[in-house]
């Protein structure tokens, strides 16, 4: 019961414990509640690894009321998660890379992936609203399956890429410590679409559907000095780790690449806000 943290914990223990797991999440900040993996982090809170359990959750058991309950920001974390889970799956699906399974997507996979996205692009404000004034919606309701169920069994069943890299090599630096999950791969999804050459009219929509709902679009955003290359190539060379999914993008992933998506991707989010705040 509780957060990413306390679930992944819980998944971990109850697997080296041979027991059954059941998750109730009190909030809806990461897809981690449905999937059968768990993160490990260092103490210093740099990502280190993916633990794999025998078996997904038995039970995945939301009350959204306690959802509404909660603060704002972790809804709109959760919704940076599920955002990622569309184009990182599509990104497995052209190039057939592995699922986190070791398997390959389905059109099940793929279409609940899709899913997510389109249920984000069209209840994510209204959602954000009705937590704001702790009440529980159709839209509300539609954002916690987008950001719990759709993205978990998405993410699982179709794989990681970019996004998710980025976020890993971000954990790098101490000064994103305090920004949350999907917060981290909101500006990673970000970075992906500018390396892989998304299509810019894209690119634009899911930067209006963050600046909309308040998640980052720039370095600034997660506490990051764009002028420190030294620091960002850190982050870039760790997002480029041989085991990391970015691999599973099109094309050759080198750190520099990715530092000058990142560049790139903070660029935009700097130009864009500069626009609106005028
Ligand atoms: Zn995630």
């Amino acid at each position: 019961m509780g957060g990413g943290k306390a679930v992944d914990t819980a998944k971990i223990t109850a697997d080296r414990a041979g027991i059954p797991v059941l998750i109730v999440p009190t909030i809806a900040s990461t897809d981690a509640p449905c999937s059968g993996c768990a993160v490990i982090y260092t103490e210093e809170g740099v990502f280190q690894t993916v633990s794999y359990q025998r078996m997904n959750p038995q039970v995945v058991l939301v009350d959204t009321e306690v959802i509404a309950a909660a603060p704002t920001r972790f809804l709109v974390a959760g919704m940076g998660d599920a955002l990622a889970t569309w184009f990182e799956a599509r990104s497995c699906e052209r190039t057939q890379s592995a699922n986190e399974c070791g398997g390959y997507s389905t059109l099940t996979g793929l279409t609940l992936a899709r899913l997510c996205y389109d249920t984000l692009l069209r209840y994510g404000p209204d959602a954000k609203r009705a937590n704001q004034r702790k009440i529980v919606t159709p839209a509300l309701n539609h954002i916690v399956e987008a950001n719990i169920l759709l993205s978990g069994i998405g993410f699982e069943s179709s794989g990681l890429a970019a996004a998710h890299s980025v976020h890993n090599g971000l954990t790098a630096l101490e000064e994103t410590h305090s920004y949350y999950h999907g917060e981290k791969v909101a500006f990673g999804l970000l970075t992906g679409l500018h390396l892989t050459d998304a299509p810019p009219e894209e690119i634009a929509g899911v930067y209006d559907f963050c600046e909309g709902i308040g998640l980052p679009t720039t370095l600034s955003g997660i506490g990051v000095d764009a002028a420190d290359r030294e620091r960002l190539a850190r982050a870039a060379q760790k997002a480029c780790a041989p085991q990391e999914g970015i691999h599973h993008e099109a094309g050759a992933m080198t750190p520099e690449k990715v530092l000058s998506a990142m560049i790139a991707a903070d660029a935009m989010g700097c130009d864009r806000e500069a626009r609106h705040g005028a």
